[in-house]
């Protein structure tokens, strides 16, 4: 009896376990690693979802049960809360825990194993033998990359790839649907809602909340503000409490106190009541500066990239978790569409590759709103288009927006 191909995945999670998925299916031995020594939790991020998002999660086998809570409307309200723009978008809001638990709960957890850091690779034609800081070593016929941004596995074959701070950030966090005011509950709860000030975007919308309940009065209210901020500002940023200095981001329990307070000061000049009723109510407020990149060549040997690994985008289309589906259905069907693993590589880099670049491109075109670096005259359109009234409610976290091209 021939043995089952095998593949190691690093990374266990959104794409590593969507690879994981998709990989048994086409009847291969998957083993997922994983840095974290425990089960990962997301903050209480929100997720926004996508058509592609919800097709992957069918075909992989986690489903979307209890997904998240759909919202009817978005609506766009100016400093004093009145509504100045509305549209009609039905639309599955989530939130990265709840995501992760539908994944995880697809692979035996006998081959997913936390506490594992990759470190290192040697590969000669055939295998992989895969190298973790904990001593271990496998071997297999495919290495998967699903370690995020900041990719150990791409950096150890590809180092010159590295993301590109985009020049802004953004405060977050997610208060409980119970601490809001009513008035917050009636005004912007129950909606995707934007308040643009210039040069920035606060944007909220509610999603289940701890251990996912989807109950009224037990849901929380995703909070997102935009800001401008240059690499010497993040670097300032980046000192934490104890006046350590990070390299792009810091534990929300150790973010300076005198960062928050100046945060909320300048909340309080530009944000209506129900925003600023959010930004009260949430304790931990933490701040995730924003960076892309897409890697020219998303297979290397053996050695195949999905997810964030292989190109990460701006989140402005809220499309990250549908590509790391999209990245990993692609790899299983070219490895069972070809009996050599070599040509089936080759395949998933040529199919996937360009829309991780596409992807990554439009989030660019987004970011001008922002108004940061706008080098050609198509960067000032488009930042002038995203400024006409309503623009971001046709352009955020929109369904199809690759047929929709500027
Ligand atoms: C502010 C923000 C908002 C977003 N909003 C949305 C949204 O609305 N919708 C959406 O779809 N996407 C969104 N995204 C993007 C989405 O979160 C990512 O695209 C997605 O998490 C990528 O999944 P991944 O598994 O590739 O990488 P990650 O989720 O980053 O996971 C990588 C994993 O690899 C592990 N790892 C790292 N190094 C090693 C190592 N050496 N050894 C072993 N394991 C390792 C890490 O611990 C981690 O668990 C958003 C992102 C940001 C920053």
């Amino acid at each position: 009896m021939p043995r089952n191909r095998r593949a190691v995945i690093v990374g266990g999670s959104m794409s590593g376990l969507f690879a994981a998925a998709f990989l048994r299916r086409i009847g291969w031995d998957v083993d997922v690693f994983e840095r974290s020594p425990v089960e990962l939790v997301g903050r209480g991020a929100g997720i926004t979802t996508h058509p592609e998002l919800m097709a992957a999660l069918e075909a992989s086998g986690a489903g979307t049960q209890d997904l998240g809570i759909e919202v009817e409307r978005r609506i766009t309200i100016d400093r004093t809360g009145r509504v100045i723009g509305e549209r009609r978008l039905p639309q599955i809001l989530t939130s990265w825990d709840r995501l992760q638990r539908l994944l995880r709960a697809t692979i035996d957890p006998a081959h997913y194993h936390l506490g594992h850091s990759f470190t290192r690779l040697e590969q000669d034609g055939h295998d992989v033998r895969v190298h973790f800081a904990e001593g271990r070593t496998e071997q297999a016929d495919l290495l998967v990359g699903g370690d995020g941004i900041r990719s150990a596995v791409r950096a150890a074959l590809a180092p010159e790839v590295q993301p590109v701070y985009a020049g802004y950030y953004i405060w977050r966090g997610a208060p409980n649907e119970a601490d809001l005011a009513p008035e917050t509950l009636r005004d912007i709860f129950p909606y995707f809602v934007f308040h643009v000030p210039p040069r920035q975007q606060v944007i909220g919308y509610p999603i289940s909340g701890f251990n996912n309940d989807l109950r009224p009065g037990h849901r929380r209210y995703n909070f997102i503000w935009y800001r401008v901020g240059d690499a010497s500002q993040l670097k300032e940023m980046c000192v934490d409490a104890t006046g350590r200095q990070h390299e792009s981001s810091v534990p929300p329990p150790l973010i300076r106190p005198d960062l928050i307070a100046a945060m909320r000061a300048d909340a309080a000049s530009i944000m209506p009541p129900a925003f600023l009723d959010c930004l009260d109510h949430i304790a931990q407020p933490f701040f995730t500066p924003i960076y892309d990149f897409s890697a020219p060549r998303i297979v290397l040997g053996r050695v195949a990239l999905v997810g964030d690994a292989a190109s990460s985008s701006r989140p402005h289309m809220g499309f990250g978790v549908a590509k790391a589906g999209g990245d990993a259905e692609a790899l299983a069907d070219a490895l069972a569409g070809h009996d050599d693993i070599d040509a089936a590589l080759a395949r998933y880099d040529a199919v996937r590759q360009p829309i991780g670049e596409r992807i990554m491109l439009h989030g660019r075109r987004l970011g001008t709103h922002l108004g940061v670096d706008l080098k050609t005259a198509e960067d000032r359109a488009m930042s002038k288009l995203l400024q006409e009234e309503g623009a971001l409610m046709d352009w955020i976290g929109v369904p199809n927006f690759l047929e929709r091209q500027p």
